[in-house]
């Protein structure tokens, strides 16, 4: 069973791979995640007990992949047989031109999370849409299609892929933040023919792009269901609450896709004014689920991933 203590790869360590290829208590690594940071990754613990629930006879490890070394990293993984990676911090969107085929849906979120590595060539997919949809219903017993939406860190690569999953789903009202605005300037404009941008009643725009700031922020949370925090603020301790406990309101859902810590200062200051919160462990659950789908053709053992993240 995978444990916090496993190995974390280094881009050194891989180049040593074809001739000595990694393995993990005696079994191959065949699959992975690569990202930087990557040893808060939990995705181990989720995907080494599904493989070894269906006998297959492999692990999943982390590779701390710096921006940068992305394109080698890769390489090295279609020359070592791997069967597929997943990629985190900085490298969903990095990796677009870098692989051979990419899957229509992927494109269209605009964001790579999974490649599956077929006869030497590699396919890029976004298990993150799909998988917020799922964990949004988990958690809070509604659908996207039925709520206003506001997505934080929506121009980087989960935030992206999130907001353009809400598009889809046709969600009530859409609000997209992020620090560096012509981001989802630009989003904003690129889904617009798909989502379109009628006035609701009142004085609300159904589809925003709005900076990371106190005025524009409090705003448009007075018409907001729910928000979801795709951005990297709150991995670290030390971070400042995504957003403070006197910008929101008890009747809000606050989902934060960070799991790790388990209790951002965000969830913490929702909790505190009586708000639902859900941390990202139920988006971790279904998009790997959904990877796990991908590179095996066959459904995923979920309890067993579920048990695994306990
Ligand atoms: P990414 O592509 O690097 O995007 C990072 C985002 O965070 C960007 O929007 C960036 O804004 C924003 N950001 C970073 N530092 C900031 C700061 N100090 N103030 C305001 N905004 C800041 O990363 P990613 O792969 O999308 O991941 C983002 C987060 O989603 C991570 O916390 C990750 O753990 C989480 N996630 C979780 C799951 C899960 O399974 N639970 C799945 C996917 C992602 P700029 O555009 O201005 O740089």
């Amino acid at each position: 069973m995978s444990t916090p203590e496993e190995p974390v790869f280094t881009l050194s360590d891989m180049r040593a791979w074809n001739s000595t290829p990694p393995t993990v208590e005696g079994l191959p690594v065949k699959l992975g995640v690569f990202g930087d940071p990557v040893a808060h990754s939990r995705s181990p613990q989720l995907h080494n007990p599904a493989l070894e629930a269906c006998n297959l006879g492999m692990r999943y490890g982390r590779m701390l992949v710096q921006e940068g070394e992305l394109e080698e990293a890769l390489r090295i993984l279609v020359d070592t047989g791997f069967v597929g990676v997943n990629l985190t911090i900085p490298h969903k969107v990095a990796v677009l031109p870098l692989l051979d085929h990419v899957d229509e849906d992927a494109r269209r979120l605009g964001a790579v999370n999974t490649i599956l590595i077929e006869n030497g060539k590699t396919t890029g997919f976004n298990t993150d849409g799909p998988g917020i949809v799922r964990a949004i219903r988990n958690e809070f017993s509604v659908d996207l299609r039925d709520l206003r939406v506001l997505v934080l860190g929506a121009g980087g690569g989960a935030g992206r892929a999130i907001s353009a999953q809400c598009v889809y789903e046709n969600c009530e009202r859409l609000v997209l933040v992020n620090r560096t605005l012509e981001k989802v300037v630009a989003l904003r404009d690129e889904l617009t023919p798909v989502f379109g941008n009628q006035r609701l009643l009142g004085p609300f725009e159904r589809f925003a792009a709005i900076p990371w700031e106190e005025a524009p922020l409090r705003r448009e949370l007075d018409a907001i269901d729910l928000v979801i925090n795709a951005s990297s603020v709150g991995m670290k301790r030390s971070d400042p609450p995504a957003l403070p406990a006197e910008w929101l309101s008890p009747y809000l859902m606050v989902y934060d896709t960070i799991y790790n810590p388990p209790r951002t200062r965000m969830l913490e200051a929702a909790a505190s004014v009586g708000a639902r919160t859900a941390n990202g462990e139920s988006l971790l659950l279904h998009q790997g689920a959904l990877a796990f789908e991908i590179w095996f053709n066959r459904s995923a053992p979920l309890e067993k991933m579920r048990e695994g993240l306990r």
